[in-house]
């Protein structure tokens, strides 16, 4: 093949497969270009979830007749002069290739009108041919009407998602645009349907609010500083608001929706001890700086950009976090309702949170214990171990443990073996020996265990001494019976009398009904209810004792990162390990001596993977030889 030049419709195309990915793209290119032009109102309409129809309709500038054919033309723009504009890009395009590739890939109709016209014009466009611009009745501003996304690119065409989806992804996109401009009217309709309509305003807690709800919009803290040029300025939420994931994690780059690690990382830091391990922290914040400190031309959708000087903002940030954190009361609703469904709060816990963080922030401790047991430890009982250091502790583990049965026993309940055959009561010798004898799997002789520190079961198998994590042996175990019990029927399900109403993200919302068979075989049952707002009718019998709702948050985490590309497999896979994780006993949780003892008649189930699901060991072995070694025996 000799080498020639490609024909500019080629170019527009490879352009196009850069920017334009699916409906969700043209929705942001388009939206950007209203709000570009100055627009106040703007209405986004899609049909089919963006497949077949998007129109974006705007109260800007408009173009000028004469211009419509450039303006669909590529490398064509309005925004930029020369090479030095591009370090002082004020607006959000400046590409000028958004409308030449959508051109390329669909059908679409440019109708515009200035308000020095009389009246407006419009042109057209299908695959990159251009009609003749003709006159046509519209008010000042600009519409654009993209039909059949992708009807010249089979390949991609057949690529898009369910409607569901795609319509998940273009409200994503709406969102982020509509958040960052709340003084912008904005709406979005799906199928002639209103699904937001949102007024302009001067707070943006209202417009949170309007996406994210009261709640949570109630439990927001408002941060601002100004270190230079640079203005950060913003809302985070209290740390009793948190999610599965850091998609609540909204960055603003002078009103420019940014994904940003470096950010990302200091808002982690910034909440460390604060958070449950696995939870995220949600904010919404806004870098205000000079254009020219800031290089956006390093992404094609300009969603990563290039700061001159990102540890500076890393610093402002977290600093910022930190001093707010310092002056608010975090008191009481540290450990919040959404992570004890009982709401009952543990004062003395939150206290020693908050003196935790006070010498955190003046320097004292160095390093927050961050691993994830530590982390779950004081769901409960650790603070209970205060007894007398030496001997006497010993004894102390009677005594908890008649406390336990006192209190009635604990949320996880572990359903003893099948094959364990009769279950021995745990006996204490006279002298209340740590040691209880527990029953085995039939036929081998019962190993003697002992649970320590509310989270590892130490017991010996026949030339070693082995220590179970309790949460990571119980989790694979029940993994192994529901993936058994599930080759044959779905799982048990919890029927709510009344069914409940979660709000979720939109694209998360479009998971769960795309996924919503999946789930149905696990025993969760949700449907769609309008909106972003999914009803659920029933969930898994085995985690009854948690709110549905944060049942369904649960699992949407794996199902929003596997959910996309992952074989229904491996999906299932995933949410079994959810579903066993959220299950299992935990560490902190005092165990009875017959828990103890059906737990241990199963763990030849973790003796060929003595990995938890997530990685770590479930089991330690101390060989004889070792010991012997270490205690200079041999
Ligand atoms: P860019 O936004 O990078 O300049 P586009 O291809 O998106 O490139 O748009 C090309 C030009 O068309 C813009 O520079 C602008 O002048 C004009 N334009 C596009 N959309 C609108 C709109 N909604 N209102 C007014 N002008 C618009
Ligand atoms: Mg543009």
């Amino acid at each position: 093949m000799r080498i020639h030049r490609l024909s500019q419709a080629l170019i527009n195309k490879i352009a196009a497969g850069e920017v334009i990915e699916r409906p969700a793209s043209v929705v942001k290119e388009l939206m950007e270009n209203a709000v570009d032009a100055g627009a106040t109102r703007i209405h986004v309409a899609v049909e089919a979830g963006g497949a077949d129809l998007i129109r974006i309709t705007d109260n800007g500038c408009g173009i000028v007749a004469d211009e419509l054919e450039l303006a669909l033309a590529a490398h064509a723009t309005s925004k930029i002069q020369d090479a030095d504009d591009l370090f002082r890009v004020g607006t959000l395009g400046f590409r000028g290739e958004a409308l030449a590739s959508i051109a390329e890939v669909s059908q679409l109709a440019l109708r515009s009108r200035t308000a020095q016209q009389p009246e407006g014009a419009q042109i057209e466009a299908a695959g990159g041919r251009l009609s003749d611009v003709g006159p046509c009745g519209v008010p000042v501003g600009t519409t654009v009407e993209v039909r059949n996304l992708f009807f010249n690119m089979p390949v991609r065409r057949k690529g898009l998602r369910s409607a569901t989806t795609e319509l998940g992804h273009v409200k994503e996109t709406f969102t982020r645009i509509a958040l960052a401009l709340p003084q912008i009217d904005f709406a979005l309709t799906h199928n002639d349907r209103t699904v937001v309509d949102l007024s302009g305003t001067a707070r943006w807690r209202d417009r949170i609010s309007t996406f994210f709800g009261r709640e949570l919009a109630e439990n927001l803290i408002w941060v601002e500083s100004t270190d230079g040029d640079v203005q950060l300025s913003g809302y985070v939420a209290h740390p009793s608001h948190s999610r599965a994931n850091n998609r609540m994690q909204y960055f603003f780059l002078n009103c420019r929706y940014i994904r940003d690690r470096s950010l990302q990382h200091a808002l982690g830091e910034a909440y460390r001890g604060l958070l449950l391990s696995g939870r995220w922290p949600i904010a919404f914040l806004n870098l205000a700086m000079p254009p020219e400190a800031v290089d956006v031309n390093v992404h094609p959708t300009k969603i990563e950009v290039r700061f001159h000087n990102a540890g500076q903002h890393y610093g402002q940030l977290l600093s910022t976090l930190r001093t707010k954190f310092l002056s608010t009361d975090l008191h009481v609703r540290v450990r919040g309702k959404s992570d004890d469904p009982t709401g009952a709060h543990d004062d003395d816990q939150a206290a020693q949170l908050r003196e935790e963080l006070v010498g955190w922030a003046k320097g004292k401790v160095a390093q927050w214990e961050t691993d994830a047991a530590a982390d779950e430890a004081d769901v409960q009982g650790t603070f209970d171990m205060s007894g007398p250091a030496g001997l006497d502790e010993r004894l102390e583990i009677t005594q908890l443990d008649r406390a336990w049965a006192a209190a009635g026993g604990r949320r996880a309940t572990i359903a003893p073996a099948d094959r364990g055959g009769p279950v021995a009561e745990g006996s204490l010798g006279e002298r209340g020996e740590m040691v209880q004898p527990v029953g085995a799997a039939a036929g081998s002789s019962p190993p003697r265990a002992v649970q320590v520190h509310d989270r590892y079961l130490v017991t010996e198998s026949e030339d070693a001494l082995v220590i179970f994590d309790q949460h990571a042996l119980h989790e694979r175990i029940l993994y192994e019976q529901l993936r058994s019990r599930l080759a044959g029927s779905p799982l048990e399900t919890q029927s709510l009398l009344v069914p409940e109403p979660v709000d979720l993200a939109p694209a998360e919302a479009a998971a769960v009904v795309e996924h919503r068979e999946t789930l149905a075989r696990l025993g969760m049952n949700v449907e769609p209810f309008g909106g972003d707002t999914v009803l659920i009718s029933g969930y898994p019998a085995m985690l009854a004792n948690l709110p549905p709702a944060e049942v369904l948050r649960e699992l949407l985490e794996p199902l929003m990162t596997a959910g996309g590309e992952a074989a229904r497999d491996a999906l299932l896979d995933e949410l079994l390990h959810t579903i066993a994780c959220k299950a299992a006993v935990k560490a902190g949780d005092r165990l009875a001596p017959d828990e103890i003892t059906a737990l241990l008649a199963q763990r030849h189930l973790v003796e060929h993977a003595h990995h938890c699901p997530h990685g770590r060991p479930t089991a330690l072995v101390f060989t004889r030889e070792e010991l012997d070694k270490r205690f200079k025996r041999s």
